[in-house]
């Protein structure tokens, strides 16, 4: 990859501090039915000053929040003012799959790359996740689809097929104990159990999927009724000054409704970080992609109960991997994402584009027979495209989010941003490993997260290659 801080593929100046989410957003099936909280603003008038900002209502604004809130029960709580430049979870998070889940692959990834401790410390999160986010839905009492299920990593491509089931015996023989809860299947029954036609491995793992938009925004809802957050949506952050003379221990931040004093600050920004945090302009690329809802005309029995990532055959061995996720729904409808080899050649399109107002036309032919050509069953389904639309991540040089006191504003401010393509399966416990420090001044390290994800001034040296 390029270093694209001053130059754009059109040789346009693209300057990091221009990212900022943009207006018209593509509409996503999960923000057709909107929760009155939307567009709320708590009080008509940006307050001053608070105790604690969070910049960023999505899954992680919204997490920390929330966690901010139980650590506070009972006691007396900090002011927060929550800052949205758009509506609330208008961005990633309302734009994804429903997937809460790690792939196989991603295990083995980090493995090779990082050793079995470091990665199985990621894992474990999102293992404890996915129980934490039950926890939560029933606490709560959120109506947001959530399902406790399995995920099948379907290979249809035999080279990766064979390489996923190598790593995975690999790993099996010796022991790895996140081994225990993925089964491996293959066979001549394999199309009839999967249901994907052509498919030669498939490795099932437990996930859970939910209605990313419905959990975020209820849970908001809560907190704005019980008064614990001043939410103010429709007020885009422009800039944030933490070396004030006049304010040394705080940050200022601006808008264009006014400035707020902070004496703590959660960037919760994710893939528009750089925009409004220097520190990140090499470190966090916003990165386009694309989902669609797929409606059958003729209702499918049985419903089908997992969810996949599908690995299609490549043209070439050399070729890049070729993958979908779908998230099939309660109705009978699904959530396909992916498909980014129909426009990746034509890198201004996805890479270091911050535009979720315009659709990945390529993509759609893809997604709109995709049932009916992969799916054993689905062939007279008259499954099609419903809509398609965009959605901005986050990615980091390594792959991995960005967490912790942003160096150099140690005390004064926090980041949880980066989680390149699949932060649904961190954010909720990572929130609360970040609220630990800001509230509770507990370093990092005792925080119980992930050492990879701790953000350090080694981490912002690195570049996407
Ligand atoms: C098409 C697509 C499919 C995906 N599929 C999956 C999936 O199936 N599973 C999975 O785990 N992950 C998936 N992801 C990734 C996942 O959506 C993100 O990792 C996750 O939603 C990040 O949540 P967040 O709250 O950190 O970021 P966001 O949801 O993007 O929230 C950040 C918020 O900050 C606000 N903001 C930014 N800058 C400013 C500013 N200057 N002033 C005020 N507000 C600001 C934004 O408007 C936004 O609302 C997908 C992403 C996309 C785009």
């Amino acid at each position: 990859m390029r270093n694209i801080t001053d130059v754009d593929a059109a040789g346009g100046v693209l300057r990091r501090s221009q990212i900022k989410p943009v207006y018209d957003a593509t509409v996503p099936y999960w923000r057709t039915e909107l929760h009155p909280i939307d567009d709320h603003r708590s009080t008509e008038e940006l307050p001053e000053e608070c105790d604690i900002a969070i910049i960023g209502a999505g899954f992680s604004g919204v997490a920390t929040a929330y966690h901010l809130d139980k650590l506070h029960d009972g006691k007396e709580r900090p002011s927060i003012v929550m800052l949205e430049a758009r509506r609330v979870c208008e961005g990633a998070t309302g734009r994804n799959g429903g997937h809460v889940k790690m792939k196989t692959a991603t295990v083995h990834g980090l493995i090779e790359k990082f050793g079995t401790e470091l990665a199985m410390e990621v894992r474990d999160l999102v293992m404890a996740q996915n129980y934490a986010l039950k926890d939560a839905v029933e606490t709560e009492n959120l109506d947001c689809e959530f399902e406790l299920r399995r995920s099948y990593d379907v290979y249809i491509d035999e080279d990766e097929a064979e390489k996923a089931k190598k790593d995975f015996l690999a790993n099996l023989k010796a022991g790895a104990r996140w081994t225990r809860d993925v089964d491996m299947i293959e066979g001549k029954n394999i199309e009839q159990v999967t249901s994907i036609k052509g498919a030669k491995l498939a490795l099932s793992v437990p996930i859970c999927s939910l209605w990313p938009y419905k959990f975020v925004s209820q849970i908001l809802a809560r907190l704005v009724e019980r008064k614990a957050v001043n939410l103010q949506t429709n007020t885009p952050v422009t800039s944030v000054d933490s070396t004030s003379p006049r304010h040394p221990s705080a940050s200022i931040i601006h808008t264009p409704r006014g400035t707020l004093k902070a004496k703590k600050l959660i960037f919760a920004t994710n893939a528009y970080t750089a925009g409004i945090c220097p520190s990140y302009h090499e470190t966090i690329t916003p990165v386009r992609g694309t989902a669609s809802h797929l409606v059958p005309s003729n209702l499918i029995s049985p419903h089908l109960s997992h969810t996949y990532n599908i690995n299609y055959a490549r043209p070439s061995p050399t070729s890049k991997s070729r993958v979908d996720y779908l998230n099939p729904r309660p109705d009978g409808s699904i959530v396909v994402g992916g498909g980014n080899w129909t426009y990746s050649n034509s890198l201004s399109k996805w890479y270091d584009n911050f535009d979720d107002s315009t659709q990945l036309s390529e993509a759609r032919p893809h997604f709109d027979s995709l049932m009916q050509r992969h799916f054993k069953g689905w062939e007279e389904s008259g499954a099609g495209v419903e809509r398609v639309w965009t959605g901005i991540q986050g990615y980091t040089p390594d792959g991995l989010a960005h967490v912790g006191e942003v160096p150099g504003k140690e005390g004064r401010q926090w980041i949880l941003a980066g989680f390149n393509g699949g932060g649904n399966a961190f954010i909720w416990l990572t929130a609360k490993g970040v609220v630990e420090m800001v509230a509770n001044g507990k370093d990092f390290e005792d925080t119980g997260l992930p050492k990879l994800f701790k953000t350090t001034e080694e981490r912002l040296r690195q570049r996407m290659e």
